[in-house]
């Protein structure tokens, strides 16, 4: 079987931590450390509408800001496709011969979706059809392409398993084999599976204005490192590191390099740990700490950006031609599933001559 790896983000904003610790780190590791056949990193515009309706130019603008951090975080052109969603006309199709497979309670069970619909306010004023069914069109992006590796912040688990259902489905029912199962690879660590927000709010979303952005300037990221809330207690009280947001951020990002950097005192974060539970270390030199591991993991990051803004046709370019390419992809598999359906009446004369049977015994 080949190694298809396949993701994608929505444009609705500019990547955050979130994104680094949940999937891009694991991207730019696949990338550069496996072997696999095709590495298609998608940007899920079409997806974004679905709750941005009303405000297109959002989605337009974030298209290259989500280029911009793919590229800056080091994935690499060479070695991925990067595609545009709503220019891969196959997509929607394959949603539409999808939908037939899936009950809207089905649907609608989805513990994501059900969160999202919440979140977003839905519950009260109707949910738009189209963001209902965006796990029905996130199995088509990973269908289309045969993607069967899928490296994703826990979140995406539900839509995977709707994937697979409609996987099976599918070949069941057409008695075919033509699409592919696929898996989610986790992060690495439990922290990074569903990062928190610096509100500690349960999810880092750029829809909750939570986040620390790839791209933050130096004054932004300490502001917003000294806004995190902590438990207020005396100095020299025992420090709580259970659901202590600081410490679940050191957790998903800090290495023990970064101790002999910036904190020589202690050997690594269980150390750290240990001497704050005692009591008499106080959050703002955590604070301190943090921020400074946040800049050495970010500021090449940012810096190359900054290089890259420079290249928006060249960019652009890169776009254009993995979309070319990508759409070609879907459109063979979307010939394999109108073929599997029986719904491939001009390929070839077979359903003439089947049809020209048919009548032939009639008579
Ligand atoms: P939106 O609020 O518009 O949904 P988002 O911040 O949730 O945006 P997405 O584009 O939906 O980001 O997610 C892209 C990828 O990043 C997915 O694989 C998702 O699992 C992962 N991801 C997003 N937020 C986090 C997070 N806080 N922790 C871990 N992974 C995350
Ligand atoms: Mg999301």
């Amino acid at each position: 079987m080949k190694n298809i790896i396949l993701t994608a983000d929505r444009p609705t904003g500019r990547l955050h931590l979130g994104h680094f610790v949940g999937s891009l780190r694991e991207r730019v590791r696949l990338q550069n450390q496996t072997e696999f056949d095709e590495f298609y990193v998608m940007i899920a515009d079409a997806q974004a509408l679905t709750d941005n309706a009303g405000n297109p130019q959002k989605v337009r603008d974030n298209v290259l800001e989500v280029m911009l951090d793919y590229l800056s975080v080091g994935l690499d052109p060479q070695k991925v496709t990067f595609c545009i969603q709503s220019e891969i006309s196959a997509l929607p199709e394959l949603t539409q011969f999808y939908s037939n497979l899936v009950t809207l309670p089905r649907l609608l069970r989805n513990p994501t979706v059900k969160n999202e619909i919440a979140q977003k306010g839905f519950d009260k004023s109707g949910v738009p059809v189209g963001f209902a069914i965006y796990p029905i069109s996130q199995a088509a992006d990973i269908t289309a392409f045969k993607a069967n590796i899928i490296p994703v912040g826990e979140d995406q688990e539900p839509m995977l398993e709707q994937t697979r259902e409609i996987v099976r489905a599918f070949n069941r029912t057409y008695n075919s084999n033509v699409l592919v199962e696929c898996k989610a690879i986790l992060p690495q660590n439990k922290e990074s599976l569903r990062l928190p927000g610096t509100d500690g709010n349960a999810k880092m979303s750029k829809s909750l204005g939570n986040c620390i952005y790839l791209s933050d300037e130096p004054e932004v990221l300490k502001k917003k490192v000294n806004s995190i809330v902590t438990m207020p207690r005396k100095l020299e009280d025992p420090g709580v590191i259970e659901n202590n947001i600081l410490f679940v951020y050191l957790r998903a990002v800090c290495e023990d390099k970064h101790f002999e950097k910036y904190y020589p005192e202690f050997k690594n974060l269980s150390e750290l740990e240990a001497d704050y539970q005692k009591g008499g270390l106080g959050d703002g030199k955590i604070k301190q700490f943090l921020y400074k591991v946040l800049m050495d993991i970010l500021s090449p990051i940012r810096e190359r950006r900054k290089e890259l803004q420079n290249q928006i046709a060249g960019i652009l370019q890169i776009l254009r031609n993995g979309t070319s390419k990508a759409s070609q992809v879907a459109n063979q598999t979307l010939h394999e599933v109108k073929s599997a359906m029986g719904i491939d009446y001009y390929s070839g004369n077979k359903y003439e001559e089947e049809q020209k049977k048919r009548f032939a015994n009639k008579n």
